[in-house]
């Protein structure tokens, strides 16, 4: 082993070779950067050697392989586009909407070049980024002033500190929901130092609870848009209407929706769920409510607060705007979606787009994949009837009939070619269901059926290796 060990070459002669200038040149690195790589390289080589794991034989090319994946690692990103594969268009964890065209466009505009983001070109003075979408937000919800934060749990964390701390927000029992990677309500509400005063229960909430509640230290009334759960069988919620009739005689209770995803198109119209739109929500006479950027609406990362002047301008000049500002991207692609739904063009967000799909436009790309995959020797496939999902924590008892493919191997169980789709490159993410992979393509688009097509020709050269 010793012997082994004295064969590593030294990393002054490894510099000299013909190698190191080869790959500095191929990947464009810089040679302190490359030497660093090789360093690590030749300590795994040891450690390898040590181990027992490694030979003697061939070490300089040995080594000389391992820098260059190293290399190919350090130039590839960690976040990557992936192919949703599973039908469901809001997945939390594959990144939520898609940006439709315009939106991207208009973010690559924005981010090379400067822009009027704090700039009001017609005074050539300093301008304030809260104008950028303010006016659309107002056009297409009906609102008196919006703003906009970060995403839609800072907004709920805004409200309730700027309005609630050291008075108490009453909410409902069947409202206390956690959403997603440990997003609380009670946790928020307790981090932004209101007092939480629970009413009700479970299942039921009437409006003499609150009544009931209503004290001098109460500064605000929460709804919750319960998202991720359903309460089914013998329950009751109290209204936003019911809940604005509590101002009566209280001009100073501020009554807030959180409407979780919201929605600016009628999916209701189609069939799809009972979500309320936002200009709906707001006709009620609710103070303020607040949604998801990217939920829904189909938008950037971002969290939408709309409602009464007072109370938006109040939340404008709080220290806690400026901590959770939007950056300039998110404001080009938040501008170009909501212009979207101004100009009555909201099929061309992707997520309203995937979310009216009919089972034949659906069909229509499954067999447009078939054609272009053609016969396959370890793959066969059949076009099946499924249920999408929404997804995002929203919508949860509806599904949208969907077309997939089940794919059928006799080489590869379904697990193993799902895991295979996944470390591809792109990745594709599948569903399993009675132990068959299933594609629907309700969340594939035609731009990706070239690449998927792809990925399970390279599964099959492998597998028949
Ligand atoms: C999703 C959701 C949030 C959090 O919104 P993000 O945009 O993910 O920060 C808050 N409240 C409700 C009811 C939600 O559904």
């Amino acid at each position: 082993m010793k012997e082994l060990l004295r064969n590593i070459p030294p990393i002054h002669e490894l510099q000299k070779q013909h190698r190191f200038f080869q790959l500095s040149k191929k990947y464009d690195m810089e040679h302190a950067i490359l030497t660093g790589l090789l360093r690590i390289s030749l300590d795994t080589v040891r450690r390898d050697i040590l181990k027992g794991k490694m030979d003697g034989t061939d070490l300089p090319s040995r080594i000389w392989s391992e820098t260059e994946e190293l290399l190919k690692r350090k130039r590839k990103p960690c976040l990557l586009p992936v192919i949703n594969a599973t039908g469901t268009i809001l997945h939390t964890n594959l990144g939520r909407a898609r940006l439709s065209r315009e939106a991207i466009d208009r973010v690559v505009e924005v981010a090379s070049n400067y822009s009027n983001l704090e700039f009001d070109i017609d005074s050539g003075k300093r301008g304030s980024r809260h104008d950028i979408v303010e006016d659309l937000i107002k056009e297409v919800t009906g609102a008196e002033a919006a703003m906009v934060v970060n995403n839609n749990a800072a907004a709920v964390f805004f409200i309730l500190n700027t309005f609630g701390k050291g008075k108490e927000v009453i909410v409902s029992r069947g409202q206390l929901v956690e959403i997603g990677g440990s997003f609380r309500i009670s946790s928020i509400m307790e981090e932004s130092g209101a007092k939480l005063v629970e009413v009700g229960t479970t299942n039921k909430t009437h409006l003499r609870d609150y009544y009931e509640a209503l004290a001098d230290e109460t500064a605000m009334v929460l709804k919750v848009h319960t998202s991720n759960f359903k309460t089914i069988g013998f329950t009751q919620a109290v209204s936003t209407e019911q809940l604005v009739s509590l101002k009566e005689g209280r001009e100073e209770l501020i009554v807030y929706e959180d409407l979780g995803s919201g929605v600016l198109y009628d999916f209701t119209q189609m069939g799809i769920g009972e979500e309320p739109v936002v200009q709906n929500v707001l006709k009620t006479g609710v103070d303020i409510v607040s949604f998801s950027g990217d939920k829904l609406l189909g938008g950037p990362q971002a969290g939408i607060i709309a409602g009464k002047k007072e109370y938006i301008e109040k939340l404008k000049k709080h220290q806690l705007a400026r901590v959770l500002r939007v950056d300039k991207m998110s404001f080009a692609a938040l501008e170009a979606t909501l212009q979207a739904y101004a100009l009555n063009k909201a099929k061309d967000i992707p997520t309203v787009r995937d979310m009216l799909l009919s089972e034949e436009e659906v069909k229509e790309k499954a067999i447009k994949f078939l054609d272009c995959i053609g016969e396959q020797e370890i793959f066969e496939w059949e076009i099946i009837e499924v249920e999408s999902m929404v997804g995002g924590g929203t919508m949860p008892d509806v599904t949208i009939p969907s077309i997939a493919i089940k794919v059928h191997s006799n080489n590869l169980t379904a697990q193993s070619l799902a895991d295979k789709l996944r470390k591809g490159t792109p990745s594709v993410v599948v569903r399993i269901q009675d132990q068959h992979v299933i594609l629907d393509f309700r969340t594939i688009t035609h731009g990706e059926i070239p690449k998927l097509v792809e990925a399970f020709r390279k599964i099959e050269l492998t597998c028949r290796d």
